[in-house]
């Protein structure tokens, strides 16, 4: 048997990126997956794709209540979806930074209360939240996006401590620079890509960018039953960049 067997899986987020590799990635091993994604039109079978907007809370509600009946209920939940902010302090208005903590933090919160129910039937309920470095080193220009990050890491543990006597375990998986369309984007808009990637890439002790599928493999872990007894736990997959210190490479 499959190690993800009879699991029902919901990925939000999960048309692209790392919440697409992990969508396939848990359908490979064997559960019932379904996306909730702003478009999900590019989500292929055997994955099942719902729209909705993690930043409206009706929204989740019907879809994740569509996906539960559709799957016959739910036991993973990965709060995926999220969107990027650059600059300091001085360069995001009031708008950006309600948009941008609506989305990145209230998004698990609404995914998660509309799922609880679901999960508290399940026998191997699961929450993986996708947090970032972003949560535990300071990055140049990502204020914003940093202190949703943060909040995502600290909202991982608190959910933890609350439903962890439901039998539900929350953890988060915290990715360095992973190489997705979100990453592509940032570099279409740089003025040489080139040399922002080889940046990027110099950043990471490993000296390359994070797959979209080793963040996966991380959330399936998470996810799944192996984990049993993981659980309020941050899962750093970011090839060395938050806890090591390299001396500089000999010339
Ligand atoms: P991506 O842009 O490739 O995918 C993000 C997905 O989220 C898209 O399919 C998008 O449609 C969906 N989405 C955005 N806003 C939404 C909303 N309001 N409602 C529903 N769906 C919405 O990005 P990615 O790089 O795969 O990022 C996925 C997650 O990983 C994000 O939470 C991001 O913060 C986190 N992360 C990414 C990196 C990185 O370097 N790529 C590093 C650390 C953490």
């Amino acid at each position: 048997m499959s190690e993800l067997s009879r699991l029902k899986a919901l990925v939000t987020g999960g048309a692209s990126g790392i919440g697409r590799a992990t969508g396939v990635l848990l359908a490979a091993r064997g559960a019932d997956v379904a996306v909730l994604d702003l478009d999900p039109s590019s989500v292929d079978e055997p994955l099942r794709g719902y729209v909705a907007d993690v930043s409206d809370d009706a929204s989740v509600r019907s879809a994740v209540a569509a996906a539960a009946h559709e799957l016959g209920g739910l036991d993973i939940l990965v709060n995926n979806s999220g969107i990027g902010a650059a600059g300091t302090i001085e360069d995001n208005d009031d708008a950006q930074w309600h948009r941008g903590l609506d989305v990145n933090v209230l998004g698990v919160v609404r995914t998660t209360r509309a799922a609880l129910p679901l999960l508290r039937a399940s026998a191997h309920a699961a929450v993986v939240n996708t947090c970032s470095i972003a949560a535990t080193a300071g990055l140049p220009q990502r204020a914003l996006y940093s202190a949703g990050k943060g909040a995502v890491q600290a909202l991982t543990l608190a959910m933890t401590a609350d439903h962890v006597r439901e039998g539900i375990r929350v953890n988060c998986v915290n990715p360095g620079t992973a190489d997705t369309p979100w990453v592509g984007r940032l570099l279409d808009q740089a003025s040489d890509p080139e040399a922002e990637r080889a940046a990027l890439n110099a950043r990471q002790p490993m000296g390359r960018l994070v797959t979209a599928e080793e963040v996966a493999a991380a959330i399936a872990y998470l996810a799944s039953p192996a984990a049993g007894s993981v659980t309020g736990t941050a899962l750093a997959v970011d090839g060395g960049m938050q806890g090591l210190r390299l001396r500089p490479e000999e010339q």
